[in-house]
């Protein structure tokens, strides 16, 4: 049997060791080079001109020819006005990428030796930036699609006799939301070619309060191109897609394979990380930001046959692609985002 992807030399490309062994000007450069492929041609933020800017040494920083900008290296990007030295912001990074479940702020605070605060943004703008870069089109040829629960229940009242039954629909909890989940498989001709092609391609998230079929039919009909053959359990909230798909049934109740060989397993596989990330790791996601936690979990997924170093540089450009008006500049001085990004 061949030797599994994860377990191969090719897999580890990345060192934390030289990352934490970077001096300041090699780790500029690294992030010059991920930025701008070079650190004598710069682009600036401001005009947008490439261009060999003025240098200001000994600040690290440039001047733009054209309109003046004074920038640096962060600038104009979600690391923007940070109080870190580079390096920190690698090693943060690498050790998000080895993290293949997810890393909590705890974790990294106590790894970089940095406040929980400061761990708590610096591992939400990393994955903002995942977000920002979410690319949407519509999904085609085999796609599997389901949905999981969160926050079903608070956690139990001691005395039985106080305790509700939750399964009543006065008595569900306000704060229980689904993230519903469509993948895209690898076509077979694609996996001859390459055996790393395998399974899922591309994974799409988003938050909805429940699997109702409204919802579905306006998310699918938005990120499924028609006559894809879509994978659903029997839930009835998929029944209606009959109409524009061809929609093939796996029964939960009975089996998670049926003898016609009908799986929605690809949607499976990323509750199962999604899960682990949340009892393992994080323990809490906020319902206003469970989307970005949902979307980390479908980057990894994806990212999963890739080695650390391609998904540690790809991880970097998305940071450095990403400006800085999101909802983390500022979050501490009270600029929270004021709304769920929910699906209705
Ligand atoms: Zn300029």
């Amino acid at each position: 049997m061949a030797q599994h992807f994860l377990l191969s030399a090719k897999s580890r490309q990345l060192s934390l060791i030289q990352i934490a062994k970077l001096s300041d000007s090699e780790a500029h450069s690294l992030l010059c080079q991920i930025r701008w492929g070079s650190e004598y041609m710069v682009v600036c933020p401001k005009c947008g001109v490439r261009h060999q800017a003025y240098r200001l040494k000994t600040r690290n920083q440039w001047r733009c020819k054209h309109c003046k900008y004074q920038f640096s290296i962060t600038s104009k990007t979600i690391f923007s006005n940070r109080k870190l030295n580079l390096q920190t912001y690698l090693f943060a990074i690498a050790l998000f990428v080895n993290a293949v479940k997810g890393i909590s702020s705890m974790q990294l605070s106590r790894d970089l030796n940095v406040t929980y605060k400061t761990a708590f943004i610096l591992s939400h703008k990393i994955r903002e930036s995942l977000q920002a870069q979410k690319e949407l089109f519509p999904l085609s040829n085999e796609v599997h699609i389901d949905a999981t629960y969160v926050h079903s229940a608070p956690r139990k009242k001691n005395k039985k006799s106080d305790r509700l039954d939750r399964r009543l629909k006065e008595n569900a909890n306000p704060y229980k939301r689904a993230i519903f989940v469509m993948r895209e498989r690898f076509l077979t001709s694609e996996t001859k070619r390459d055996s790393n092609k395998v399974g899922a391609k591309h994974t799409f998230t988003f938050p909805i309060l429940s699997e109702n079929g409204s919802v579905i039919k306006k998310l699918t009909k938005e990120y499924i191109a028609p006559n894809t053959t879509v994978c659903a359990d029997e839930n009835p909230a998929y029944d209606d897609l009959l109409i524009n798909y061809d929609l093939k049934r796996v029964n939960h109740q009975k089996e998670y394979c049926s003898d016609e060989g009908i799986t929605n397993n690809l949607a499976e596989s990323f509750f199962a990380r999604f899960k682990r990330c949340y009892y393992g790791q994080v323990h809490k996601m906020s319902n206003k930001y469970l989307d970005n936690y949902a979307n980390e979990i479908a980057y990894r997924e994806d990212m999963r046959r890739e080695n650390n170093l391609t998904i540690f540089k790809d991880i970097i450009d998305k940071c450095l692609s990403t400006d800085d008006e999101t909802d983390w500049s500022g979050y501490w001085q009270g600029n929270h985002r004021t709304q769920e990004r929910l699906v209705v």
